[in-house]
């Protein structure tokens, strides 16, 4: 049947917790997701070690079980594909949601694939389909990478890592520990303060012992076919170079949102507008869930503190229903 109650944009970890929370609320359910089920987790680094431990991943209170208190991604994966199959929740893949108007008081919504009606639509599209653009010659080269996934390939090769975040810094070790040369390019004066606890011990002793280089306070400016140009301190540097991973963070898909109709300032963090106590958007029935509600600022929201979101969503549609009922 193509109406539901409720229909959820995304099949990431808190998109599954909606659907979970709206079959509890006896509310039928759709999940479209464009890629495959927890579609940004697959294309996280292979080798990729959550900082959160596994219980704070963990939704429908379905205990999620590993033998070392952080999960990688391939656990991830198998839990939450265990959790969809559990719960029997109605996804669809490989399908995107492009549009979504409300007319006479029913969501429209149209994907790649049909059109569905919805009494409520619940965003929960994450941050990780758009990267942020370092915005200089060059980026559009083949060697240019704002995705890093497997160290092997990098091998013996000269590699720049711009950022100085968890992803930079887990590709500069695995590429490292591969063979490959590796310069970073780090913006500020040291590496980012939420570094893994315990990877960053390992960052520190690499550079200090000239493994790995570092720039700090520098930024890439240009990328050339073999060459790279930075802008230090201490003027420009021209560096012989083979690939490029400008691991810089993500953005929200805001001309998504906006398309949607949910208001949006242009001001950084570009928070998308929400009710915090319901999640309830400028649009009456449509809701956001997950770490796109955060905007630009995508490190207030993550699976433990967003989770949540799915109970609140639910709660306050089943309000919405009872006080329709009682008029
Ligand atoms: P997502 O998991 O991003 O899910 C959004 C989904 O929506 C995606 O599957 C996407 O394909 C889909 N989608 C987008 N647009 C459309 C559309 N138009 N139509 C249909 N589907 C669409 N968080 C933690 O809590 N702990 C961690 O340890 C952690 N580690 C991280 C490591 C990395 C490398 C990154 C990038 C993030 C990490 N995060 C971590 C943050 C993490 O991404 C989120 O907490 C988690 O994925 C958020 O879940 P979500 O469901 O809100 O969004």
């Amino acid at each position: 049947d193509s109406h539901v109650d409720v229909l959820i944009v995304g099949a990431g970890p808190i998109g599954l917790a909606c659907g979970i929370a709206a079959q509890k609320a006896n509310l039928s359910h759709i999940i479209i997701e464009k890629g495959c089920l927890v579609n940004s987790l697959y294309n996280y680094p292979l080798n990729m070690t959550f900082f959160s431990s596994s219980e704070r991943l963990e939704i429908g209170d379905t205990p999620f079980v590993t033998t070392l208190p952080k999960p990688k991604r391939a656990e991830a994966l198998e839990y939450y594909r265990r959790i969809n199959g559990k719960f029997d929740l109605n996804t669809q893949l490989f399908e995107e949601v492009i549009g979504v108007k409300k007319e006479e008081g029913v969501f429209i919504v149209t994907t790649t694939k049909r059109q569905y009606t919805a009494q409520y639509v619940v965003v929960a599209t994450g941050f990780y389909d758009i990267p942020m653009l370092l915005n200089i010659p060059g980026e559009e080269l083949p060697k240019v990478s704002h995705y890093y996934r497997d160290p092997h390939f990098y091998a013996n090769q000269r590699v720049v890592v711009v950022g100085a975040s968890n992803s930079s810094v887990d590709a500069a070790l695995e590429t490292y520990r591969k063979g490959a040369k590796v310069t970073l390019v780090i913006r500020g004066p040291e590496v980012g303060p939420r570094v893994k606890y315990w990877v960053r011990p390992d960052i520190e002793n690499r550079i200090a012992l000239g493994e790995i280089d570092v720039y700090y306070q520098s930024q890439l400016i240009e990328i050339k076919e073999n060459t790279v140009t930075i802008l230090t301190p201490d003027g420009t540097v021209k560096l012989e170079n083979d690939f490029v991973l400008a691991l810089t963070g993500y953005r929200p898909n805001f001309d998504f949102l906006r398309k949607v109709g949910i208001d949006i300032p242009d001001e950084s963090p570009m928070i998308p507008a929400h009710n915090p106590q319901t999640m309830e958007t400028n649009i009456p029935g449509l809701y956001l869930a997950g770490v796109v509600c955060g905007g630009l600022n995508t490190h207030l929201w993550f699976i433990e503190n967003s989770r949540i979101h799915a109970d609140m969503i639910m709660q306050h549609i089943l309000e919405q229903t009872a006080s329709y009922c009682a008029n």
